[in-house]
Order: C-alpha cells, then structure tokens, then sequence
C-alpha cells in the first residue's frame, strides 16, 4: 500500500471511530458493556454487599431478579417490591446504575417508581408477542433502556420483532442479550444452547444494535463461564451479563451458575478485547492479500455450484423420462459417505461436509422435482 493509501485509511479509520463515539448508544459507553448481579435479590444484605463489590470492580450496571419467572412453581419466586427498595439503596450508596427483569405492566409501574435505570425483558416473556406488545405500551412516553434477551426458541425474527415493539413506542436505547436457546438438555454441557448463527444474524440484519452476551445461562456452570465471554467477544459482542452472587452454592436460584464478586474480577481480567479494525498496516495489508485469494476462491465455489446444479437438472431429465424418483436413498447414502471422507482426508470435519451437502442435495432435489412437475404439466397440455 502506497503511502498517501495508508494516510487515506488511517483519516477513515478515525472518522469511522468518531462517528462512532457521537452515536453511542446506552450500552456502548464501555467496551466490553458489563452486566453483573445475583440471578435473584434475596436479602437486604445480598443486594448491598454485591453492589458494593461491583461497584469496586468497575461493572457498568447491576442486575436482580426481583419477579423470577420459574419453570415450576413453589420455587422461589422473587420478592417483588421489597427487593426493588434495596436496589435503589443500593443504586443510592455505590452510585450504580441498576436493572430488573419485567414481564407484566405492573412490573414496569413499579420498576419506574423505585428509580431503575435499566429494564430487561426475560428469554421466556419475548416468545409471546402480545405480552411484549403489553410491555412496550407501558412505556410509551418514558425513554428508558430495554435488553430483550432471546426467545427460549432460536428464532431471529422473533426476536427483532420484540426490539422492534420497543422501538416503536419510542425507546431509543434497546439492546439484544444472547442468552442460548433451549434444546436438549445437556447437549455439548450448554443449559442452553448458543446457537451463534442466530446473535450473528441479528447483528447482521442490524449491526448498530447492541449485542450482550449472558455466558451465565447459556453454560448453566461457572466453570465454563469465562470460555463463553471470550468467544462472545470474539465475535464482537458488546457486553456481557454474568449473574454474580457473594455466596453462589447457597443461592436461591441459579446456584451452579453463579460467580462470586472475585471470581467475577479474574475473569474479567482473563479477557482480551479484540478490535474489529487495526491500525497495524502489514497487518491490514495482509489481511486484504488474504481476503483477495478467498473473494477469488468463493467466485470459484459458487461457479462449480452453478454447473453442479446444471447436471441435477439434466439428471433430473433423464429421471423423469425413465419415469425414476427424484430422490434415491442409496445414491444420498454414497453421497454422505465419498464426500464425508473426502472432506476428511483434506482436514474437514465429516459433519460439517455432509451439512454442507445436505444443503446442496436439498436444492438439486428441489430443481428435479421443478423438472418433473414442468413435464407432468407439458404433457397435460
Ligand atoms: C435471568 O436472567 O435470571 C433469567 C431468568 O434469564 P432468562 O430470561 O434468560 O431465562
Ligand atoms: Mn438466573
């Protein structure tokens, strides 16, 4: 790169970054935007001992459970009201800026009237569009941070049509919070699982939305907690919420997730943030050579793609005319087996090749069923 071009990228790269700054929203004051508190305020003297921790570790906002939506009943179920008094003492004491999980009007009546900063909507009321409906038509008229974590179900459209709710009634500071998807239970140690393509869309259909991570309920084990927030981060999440107790193995709720303030400070400590952009230049100028080879690389696959396609047509042809089914279970069988092991000998995990073809075989199957269909209709006529 010539120098007057890496004069030019630099002036870009600081425009980009003003622009940035000017339009910062609520949770991008910090980078990472961290989130931390118990899952529930149990106690005056929780809720106060944790706020004065997280006070001293720098977190930007603190989190309680003061209404817990249980999967049973007869758990413990929150402590409503009182417990919002002890947060706003708390709020009052450490000058921290402090949120609640609300799923009903009345909620947010009081969650208003005791002064939080912040509201949170849970993964189990963003399934339901008429109580988020319910929610966003509390707060018309009051501009007040929202978090929508996800639906329990990985569905993105569902998921933006909630941010959208709050949206439009005027909330201009909302943010996404990631916290899994319910699957099987237990499937590769998740409690629920991440699921990344889905937060990776969101942000793809609106990248100047906040994205927060919650490794708490995804892993469902402080153990794997830091491992979680490192790969949230590096994929350039914003924040992190991380439920953080003073005493996790006796909390009411959420006990194997919980982190204790220390332990919350070592793992925020342990992360590297990552830059989308580098002013490094044998670094960006490598990074573009790189990006040249895969740019010519995809035109190529999608070429072959193409052609491939062109032969299921034919094939289909000559399917139809010796009056054969589209789909034929053996050759699917040799398919997933020859390419799987190709895949393999190169280095490529077997799953991820055979995913892949269950891609490509789905739109041959489609383009030969297309075929057939088109001749059963010509020879109508
Ligand atoms: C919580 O944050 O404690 C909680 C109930 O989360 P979710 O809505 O993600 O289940
Ligand atoms: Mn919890």
């Amino acid at each position: 790169m010539s120098a007057v071009w890496q004069a030019f990228f630099l002036v870009v790269m600081h425009v980009r970054h003003r622009a940035y700054l000017c339009v910062m929203s609520y949770f991008k004051t910090a980078r990472p935007y961290i989130i931390a508190g118990p899952c529930s305020a149990e106690t005056r003297e929780q809720v106060l001992a944790t706020a004065e921790a997280l006070a001293g570790i720098g977190v930007q906002l603190m989190r309680a459970g003061v209404w817990k939506p249980r999967t049973r009943p007869g758990s413990f179920e929150g402590n409503g009201e009182a417990a919002l008094q002890w947060l706003s003492e708390a709020k009052a004491l450490y000058k921290l800026p402090v949120t609640v999980e609300v799923a009903e009007p009345a909620h947010i009546e009081l969650a208003l009237k005791y002064g939080m900063d912040v509201l949170w909507i849970g993964a189990r009321t963003t399934v339901n569009p008429f109580q988020v409906q319910h929610l966003a038509d509390a707060l018309k008229g009051v501009n007040i941070p929202v978090m929508v974590k996800n639906p329990v179900n990985p569905d993105v459209d569902l998921w933006l049509g909630a941010i959208e709710r709050f949206e439009k009634v005027g909330i201009t500071d909302v943010a996404a919070i990631h916290r899994g998807f319910s699957g099987y239970s237990g499937a590769a140690g998740y409690r629920n699982q991440p699921n990344w393509p889905i937060p990776i869309e969101l942000k793809r259909r609106r990248p100047e939305l906040p994205v927060i991570c919650d490794p708490s309920h995804i892993t469902g084990n402080r153990e794997r907690i830091a491992e979680v927030a490192q790969k949230a981060l590096d994929m350039h999440f914003d924040g992190l919420m991380i439920e953080t107790h003073p005493d996790p193995a006796a909390a009411w709720s959420d006990a194997a997730q919980q982190v204790t303030p220390d332990a919350l400070r070592t793992i925020l400590a342990g992360l590297v943030v990552r830059e989308e952009y580098t002013h490094n230049m044998s670094g960006q100028e490598q990074l573009e050579y790189l990006r040249q080879l895969m740019d010519s690389l995809d035109a190529e696959i999608i070429d072959l793609v193409a052609k491939r396609m062109e032969l299921s047509e034919q094939i289909g042809v000559v399917k139809h005319q010796c009056n054969m089914t589209t789909y034929q279970p053996s050759r699917w069988r040799e398919i997933v087996e020859t390419r799987g092991d190709h895949g393999a000998a190169k280095g490529l995990p077997k799953e991820f090749v055979v995913e892949l073809y269950e891609k490509i075989h789905h739109e041959s199957i489609r383009i030969q069923l297309a075929v057939m269909e088109h001749a059963a209709k010509e020879i109508k006529k």
